[in-house]
């Protein structure tokens, strides 16, 4: 079902308040299948900035005395609402950064299941007991919040990133600043107009839209932030670690991936064909762990390659409310120079282009950010396309003469988020978990999709500090206290 989605100007929200920049302007939210304006958040200034961390501050005693248990029950609320406006912040999300419908939908049940899960966390154990060689001694220890947490994100999952870092971090007894990519805005506003109906204390939930220069560096350089969370680009991700490192505050960076697939001669063919399409090309290829290099043992590569091709032709694109759309426009104008740019590299360097990488024209496909995906082959390792993060729809196939080279292929970059398999052989899989280097590790499964109430997080390049999701938040958004009382 569509809703209507009426086209507005959002405010911060500080100490629970929807308050205007004073700087009177305002950033435009583009939908990238016909570059219309779907929104307007405000160009925020150093002051709401402040206003926003200063109300933060004052508020985390209060909230962290409130009790986990409580604030738990806050995020169920949380859930409930953002459940009532599921279709609308779907549409939203749709128009504002292209990904198709279903996809929109999927994400945001995802968040209300993300906030249900930490809204259970809330019922959960805070520390451990731990013997005391002392008989007369209870020693236990005792999670305590950091204070002041910084979420800074990116324009990807709009919904879901922002929920899997705010949900821990409130439950946990933080108190919250965050500040999303303007070109997700105006969906951002809405996930934080659900926390501000649920009814939480002033100053636990801030949000504050602008320019990363401007309000994402303040925010890492403000004197009263206790700890920050990043997902985004590994150039900022590295700008952020060394602010964060020189002010001696906890840190947490999920950055980009360059994610490989190795597909052995013993693979069941027509099942990775499917699941690299489904990496490689859902969200326009525009998932950190979205599936970027295609690894081949010579004796099924042309096979692979024929139905991979075949499969590829018959992907329909289009604006991603359409029912009949199964790959939506490149996010913005940004990611579509990017995607024409990494073509043109491709080509440049040698690769051959088997399908694909046009930009789409003609009908409505002349009003937005239309492209064909692509597939390269003949992509030797150290090629541009072969070694950077291109955030669009481009797979690159590569040829490997058995297992052992297939993995060295796909550890030669420095990311490591995620990587997949396609055997039947379980000594493949046993040897592949054993040596590829990525934090999330998948076996007859596309490399992007992890389950929530599960560790999320990369090695080497990708990723910094402690586990995203489920379990592994805490050790995060959460400092230990060992306490030892002597009888
Ligand atoms: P980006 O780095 O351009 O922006 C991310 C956020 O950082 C935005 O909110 C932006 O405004 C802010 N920012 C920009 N400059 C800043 C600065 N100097 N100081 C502080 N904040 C600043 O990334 P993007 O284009 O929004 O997102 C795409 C990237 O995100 C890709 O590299 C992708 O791999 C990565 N990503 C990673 C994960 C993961 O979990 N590993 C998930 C999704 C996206």
């Amino acid at each position: 079902m569509k809703t209507v989605v009426e086209t507005k100007t959002y405010n911060n929200f500080i100490n629970n308040e929807w308050i205007a920049s004073v700087s009177g302007e305002v950033i435009t939210s583009i939908n990238p299948a016909n570059k219309e304006a779907i929104g307007y958040v405000q160009k925020s200034t150093e002051e709401e900035l402040n206003q926003a961390v200063e109300a933060a501050h004052q508020a985390k005693k209060a909230w962290r005395k409130l009790g986990q248990a409580a604030r738990g029950q806050l995020l169920f609320q949380t859930a409930n609402i953002l459940e009532s406006r599921i279709d609308e912040i779907a549409e939203t999300m749709t128009k504002e950064m292209g990904k198709t419908l279903p996809e929109a939908k999927g994400e945001t049940a995802r968040g209300i299941a993300i906030l249900r899960y930490y809204a259970g966390e809330g019922m959960r154990k805070d520390g451990d007991v731990i013997p005391s060689t002392d008989k007369d001694a209870l020693m236990f220890t005792k999670r305590t919040p950091l204070g002041v947490v910084g979420i800074i994100t990116p324009w990807n999952f709009p919904v879901a990133i922002p929920i899997w870092k705010i949900a821990p971090a409130l439950v946990y007894g933080n108190t919250v600043v965050f500040k999303p990519a303007s070109e997700a805005a105006v969906t951002a506003a809405k996930v934080v107009e659900c926390f501000a109906e649920a009814g939480f204390p002033e100053g636990v939930l801030n949000f504050v839209t602008g320019s990363g220069s401007v309000i994402g560096q303040g925010l890492i350089d403000h004197p009263k932030l206790n700890a920050i969370t990043f997902t985004g680009s590994e150039s900022v991700g590295q700008s952020v670690a060394k602010a964060a490192a020189a002010r001696g505050i906890k840190f947490q960076l999920e950055m980009g991936g360059k994610n490989p697939v190795i597909v052995t001669k013993n693979a069941n063919l027509d099942q990775a064909v499917n699941e690299v399409i489904n990496g490689g090309f859902r969200s326009s290829g525009q998932k950190c762990t979205a599936t970027s290099r295609v690894i081949v043992e010579s004796e099924v590569y042309h096979e692979f390659k024929q139905k991979l091709v075949e499969a590829s032709e018959k992907i329909t694109v289009g604006n991603g409310l359409e029912e009949d759309v199964w790959m939506g426009p490149c996010a913005s104008e940004s990611q579509f120079n990017t995607f024409k740019n990494y073509i043109e590299i491709g080509k440049n360097e040698g690769a051959r282009l088997i399908h694909g990488g046009e930009v789409l024209t003609g009908g409505e496909y002349d009003n937005g950010f239309f492209v064909q995906p692509a597939i390269f082959e003949e992509v030797s390792p150290d090629m541009t396309i072969a070694q950077e993060e291109i955030f669009g729809p481009v797979i690159a196939l590569i040829r490997a003469a058995n297992l052992e080279e297939a993995i060295e292929l796909a550890n030669n970059t420095k990311y490591g988020l995620s990587a997949s398999i396609f055997t039947t052989d379980i000594s493949s899989i046993l040897e592949f978990i054993d040596e590829i280097e990525a934090g999330l590790v998948r076996i007859n499964a596309e490399s992007a999709g992890v389950e929530l109430q599960a560790p999320f997080g990369g090695m080497k390049a990708s990723s910094t500090g402690s586990r995203e999701q489920g379990e592994a938040a805490k050790e995060f958004y959460t400092a230990i206290k060992t306490v030892f009382i002597k009888g």
